[in-house]
C-alpha cells in the first residue's frame, strides 16, 4: 500500500466507522499496517460458514450480505452490511466456528484485521470495547444465539473442512519448526503455513556416534549427507545447512523460522499444555527429569541449541504428560502412602498424549462430531504402546504411569506386572537397579516373551512360521490391549469410537482383530474384510461392522503436524497473556455455590404441581437467573440430600449440580462436566412437595468456571470456553487452575466455586480474585 493509500485509508476509517472514532493516530496506524485490504466480487464469499476465525473485517466500500444456510441447504439472510460496519466478531467472542457466510452482495472492498492485531489493540482502548460488545450483545440477539447458537456451532463444526486446525492455516504466514532431540537422534519437521510446498521433514541418526547421517525430504526430493562424528550443536548446525542450502533449501536463512516447537516427553504436574518456553518452564523440564532421565535432559540440549539458534524465535514446549494432567486423582493416584504422591510426586502421568489427543481429534473430525461430546479409546501401539480414555474431551485414563513402563507390553518394555516380582528379584538373584531397570524396559515385552524380537513384524511372520513363544507373545500383546480397551470402556461408562494408531495400531491385521475379539457386547465389532483392506498409513479407515455400534477406526497418527498446532495455539495464547500482563488486573468476585437444580418446566409442575411457576426469592442480584423459593430432595442409591434449591428461570433440560463429596452420600458417580453436557452421567431420584421424578442422566459436578459478559471477555482479550488460570490474594495466595470461562450478555462477573473447594479453601464472601493467565482454548 503506498503512503497515499495508506493516509487514504486512515481517514476513511477514522470517519466511516465508529468502532475508530476515538482512536489515536498510532492505534490506527499499526491497525492498518497490520492488515490486509482485499476486494470482494458479486457472489464471492469473505468468510465461509465452518470455517475458523481467523481475522475480523470491516467493509469499506459496497454491500456484503450475511446469512446462515441451515443444514438442509436453506439459506436465511440475517443482515446487509454497509461500509464501515465490520463482520467476523462472532467466533473472536464464542471461538466457535464461523456460524454464518459474508458475501459480497455488490462489489467491495475490505480490511481484514488479524485476531490478534484487533485483540491486543481493542482491549487496550476502553471506549471501543464497550462499542463492540454492543455490537455483539446486538448480533447475538438478532441470531438468537441463547437458543441456536449450540446447535449452529455443532452444524458449523460438521461442515467444517478442518474443524481442529490441522490444515496449520494462519492469517499471517508463519514458519514453524518441529524438534524432537533423542539421545542420538534429531527428527526436524519446518511447517510453512502459506505453503506447504515448502515444507520440510528430516532426521539425523547416530548423533554422537560414527556413522552419522542426515535425511531430508522436501517436495522437490530427498537429500542425504554423512556427517562427521559429533554432537548435537553439530547436528543442529547440520540441519540448518540442508534447509538453507543446496537442492533441499526451504528457507533462505534460520530468521526466517517464526517459532519452534519442542516434543518435550515430561512435563510433570505444572503443566496441562503447551507453554512457551521461560526460565521458570525450563526449570519445571529439569525437576520432571528425575521421571524421564533418557528423555528430559535430552530435549533440554534441543530447546538450548534452538534458542542459540533462532534467537528471536519463540520456543514452546508440547508435553507427552500434558494431555492427561486432568485425569482425576482415583486415575492417577497409586495405593501408597498419600506422602508418597504429595512430597514426592509419585503418580500416573501418562505419555502419548500428542498422539492421543490427535487421534481422538482425528475420530472427532470423522466422525463429523463434536470432540467434547465423544468418548473414544485410543490405542497407540507402536514401539512404546498405551491406550487412553477420552471422555467428552479429557482423558480421564490411561494405562503408562509415572514413566511409560506401565501398562500395555511393549516392544522391549514388560508392562503391568506384580510389584513384588521386583522385591522378589533383589532378594532371590540379588538384582541391582540397573539390571531391574534394564529387565523392566529393554529386556522385556514381546523381545523378551518371544525371544525372536521386538519388532512386530518379525513377531507375526515367527508366529506364522510356527513359532510357539511367537505365537505366545502376539496372543499376550493383543490380550492386553483387549483388556485395557474393556476396561476404559468401564470408566467412561460407554463407547462411540475405538481407534487403533502407532506402527502396530496402523500396520497389524492381527492384533486389530484380536484385540478387537469378544468385544461385540459392549458394540465393538469388526468388519474382518474392512481390516484386512485397510490402509492405515495413509488415511483415516473405518473397519467396523454394519451392525458395530461403537465406530472401530484406522487413524495414522502425525505427532510433528500436533506439535505444530500446538505451538500456533500457545502462541496465541502468548498474545492474550500479554493482553493480561499489560493491563489492571480485573477484580473478580469469587462465589461458592452449593448443590443446585436446574427443571425443565415438565419437572416444575411434575414436582411442584400442574401449572406451577418457580417463585423467585432473589431477583436481580443475578441477571437471567435467579434463586427461587423451591427446594427439592436428592435421593441416590445410597444417600439423600435435603433442601436443594432450586434455580430459575425454567430451562430445556434438568441438570443436577452437587460437589464432589456429596457424590458419596447419594452413591452417585457424578462426573466434571460443563454446564449442559449431561451424555452418560448418572440419574437421581428428585422429590418435591407434589411428587417426585425419576431422572435417568443429569447429575454433574460443574467445573469450576468464571461468567463473563463479552466486555469483561474483550477486555482481557478471553473468548468462551477459554481455560484460565485464576489467584486469589490474602494471606495465603491461591491458585486455581483449569477454570473455564463462559461468556454470555445475561452474565455478572463471578468465579463461581463448589462448596467443596470453597470450603478447602476458606473462601470467606466478598473473596475477589484475577485473571493470571490462559491454559487452554476450544479445540
Ligand atoms: P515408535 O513407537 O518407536 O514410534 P512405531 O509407531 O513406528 O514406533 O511402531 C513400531 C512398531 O510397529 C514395530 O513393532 C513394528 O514392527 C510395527 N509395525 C510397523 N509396521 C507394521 C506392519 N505393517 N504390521 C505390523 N507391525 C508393524
Amino acid at each position: 500500500m503506498s503512503m497515499h493509500e495508506s493516509a487514504e485509508l486512515i481517514r476513511l476509517l477514522k470517519e466511516q466507522v465508529s468502532l475508530f472514532k476515538t482512536f489515536e493516530d498510532e492505534r490506527i496506524e499499526e491497525l492498518v499496517r497490520g492488515s490486509r485490504q482485499i476486494t470482494i466480487e458479486p457472489n464471492e464469499s469473505v468468510i465461509r460458514f465452518g470455517e475458523e476465525g481467523r481475522f475480523l473485517g470491516i467493509l469499506l466500500d459496497g454491500q456484503a450480505e450475511v446469512s446462515v444456510t441451515d443444514d438442509r441447504g436453506d439459506k436465511h439472510p440475517l443482515h446487509v452490511l454497509q461500509p464501515g460496519e465490520i463482520f467476523g466478531e462472532m467466533s473472536l467472542m464464542t471461538g466457535d466456528r464461523t456460524m454464518a457466510d459474508v458475501i459480497g452482495l455488490t462489489r467491495c472492498r475490505a480490511l481484514l484485521v488479524p485476531q490478534r492485531l484487533f485483540s491486543t489493540l481493542i482491549a487496550s482502548h476502553p471506549p471501543s470495547v464497550v462499542q463492540l460488545s454492543r455490537t455483539i450483545v446486538e448480533r447475538l440477539r438478532s441470531m438468537a444465539y441463547e437458543e441456536k447458537g449450540s446447535e449452529l456451532a455443532a452444524s458449523a463444526l460438521r461442515r467444517s473442512e478442518d474443524p481442529y486446525g490441522f490444515l496449520l492455516r494462519t492469517e499471517e504466514p508463519v514458519r514453524i519448526l518441529v524438534i524432537n532431540c533423542g539421545s542420538s537422534s534429531l527428527k526436524y519437521n519446518l511447517f510453512d503455513t502459506a505453503d506447504p510446498q515448502a515444507n520440510a521433514r528430516g532426521g539425523i541418526e547416530r548423533i554422537g556416534e560414527d556413522g552419522t547421517r542426515l535425511t531430508q525430504r522436501t517436495s522437490r526430493g530427498e537429500t542425504r549427507r554423512d556427517l562427521p562424528r559429533g554432537g548435537h550443536g553439530q547436528a543442529f548446525a547440520a540441519m540448518i545447512e540442508a534447509m538453507t542450502t543446496g537442492d533441499g533449501a526451504v528457507l533462505r536463512s534460520p530468521g526466517e523460522v517464526s517459532a519452534v516447537g519442542h516434543r518435550v516427553v515430561h512435563g510433570g504436574d505444572r503443566h496441562s499444555h503447551a507453554t512457551v518456553v521461560t526460565d521458570d518452564v525450563i526449570k519445571d523440564i529439569e525437576q520432571a527429569a528425575s521421571f524421564a532421565p533418557l528423555h528430559n535432559p535430552v530435549n533440554l540440549i534441543g530447546i538450548r541449541e534452538a534458542r542459540a539458534l533462532f534467537p528471536d524465535a519463540p520456543q514452546v514446549a508440547v508435553f507427552d504428560t500434558a494431555f492427561h494432567q486432568n485425569m482425576p486423582p482415583y486415575a492417577y493416584l497409586y495405593g501408597l502412602p498419600y506422602e508418597y504422591y504429595e512430597g514426592k510426586h509419585l503418580r500416573r502421568y501418562g505419555f502419548h498424549g500428542i498422539s492421543h489427543k490427535y487421534v481422538s481429534l482425528k475420530v472427532a473430525e470423522y466422525m463429523k462430531r463434536p470432540y467434547n461430546e465423544l468418548e473414544t479409546v485410543v490405542c497407540h501401539l507402536g514401539n512404546g504402546a498405551s491406550i487412553c480414555a477420552i471422555d467428552h474431551g479429557r482423558s480421564v485414563d490411561t494405562s503408562m504411569g509415572l514413566t511409560p513402563a506401565e501398562g500395555l507390553m511393549m516392544g522391549t518394555r514388560c508392562g503391568d506386572m506384580d510389584p513384588a516380582i521386583l522385591v522378589h528379584l533383589m532378594q532371590t538373584e540379588g538384582l541391582g537397579p540397573d539390571a531391574l531397570n534394564r529387565l523392566i524396559n529393554k529386556e522385556g515385552g514381546l523381545r523378551g516373551l518371544s525371544g525372536v524380537s521386538n519388532d512386530m513384524r518379525e513377531i507375526e511372520a515367527a508366529a506364522e512360521a510356527g513359532s510357539h513363544r511367537a505365537l505366545l507373545a502376539l496372543k499376550t500383546f493383543s490380550y492386553r490391549v483387549r483388556k485395557y480397551v474393556g476396561a476404559y470402556v468401564a470408566a467412561m461408562g460407554g463407547i462411540d469410537a475405538l481407534a487403533f494408531t502407532g506402527g502396530i495400531g496402523q500396520g497389524s491385521v492381527g492384533v486389530r482383530s484380536l484385540a478387537c475379539q469378544g468385544l461385540s457386547h459392549m458394540g465393538i465389532r469388526i468388519d474382518e474384510q474392512k481390516n484386512r483392506d485397510a490402509r492405515g498409513f495413509e488415511r483415516v479407515c473405518d473397519i467396523s461392522a454394519e451392525d458395530s455400534v461403537t465406530h472401530i477406526l484406522v487413524v495414522p497418527t502425525d505427532e510433528e503436524r500436533m506439535i505444530a498446532r500446538e505451538t500456533l495455539r500457545a502462541l496465541e495464547r502468548g498474545y492474550v497473556a500479554d493482553i493480561l500482563s499489560k493491563q489492571e488486573p480485573t477484580p473478580v468476585p469469587i462465589e461458592v455455590l452449593s448443590h443446585h437444580v436446574h427443571l425443565a418446566q415438565e419437572h416444575v409442575e411434575a414436582l411442584f404441581g400442574p401449572g406451577h411457576q418457580l417463585t423467585p426469592v432473589d431477583e436481580g442480584s443475578w441477571p437471567g437467573r435467579f434463586l427461587c423459593e423451591e427446594r427439592l430432595r436428592l435421593v441416590g442409591p445410597k444417600g439423600h440430600i435435603d433442601d436443594v434449591r432450586v434455580h430459575g428461570p425454567a430451562r430445556r433440560t434438568t441438570q443436577v449440580e452437587i460437589a464432589l463429596t456429596e457424590q458419596f452420600r447419594l452413591g452417585v458417580d457424578a462426573p466434571i462436566r460443563e454446564s449442559g453436557d449431561l451424555e452418560n452421567t448418572p440419574g437421581v431420584w428428585v422429590v418435591g412437595s407434589h411428587g417426585s421424578i425419576a431422572l435417568d442422566k443429569g447429575v454433574i459436578c460443574a467445573m469450576r468456571h468464571i461468567h463473563m459478559t463479552p466486555e469483561d471477555a474483550l477486555r482481557m482479550g478471553l473468548k468462551d470456553k477459554d481455560v484460565v488460570q485464576v489467584s486469589v490474594p490474602g494471606e495465603r495466595r491461591l491458585i486455581f487452575g483449569d477454570v473455564l470461562v463462559r461468556v454470555s450478555p445475561t452474565y455478572k462477573l463471578a468465579m463461581h466455586l463448589d462448596t467443596d473447594e470453597g470450603n478447602a479453601a476458606n473462601i470467606t464472601a466478598g473473596a475477589i480474585g484475577h485473571v493470571d493467565s490462559i491454559q487452554g482454548r476450544k479445540q
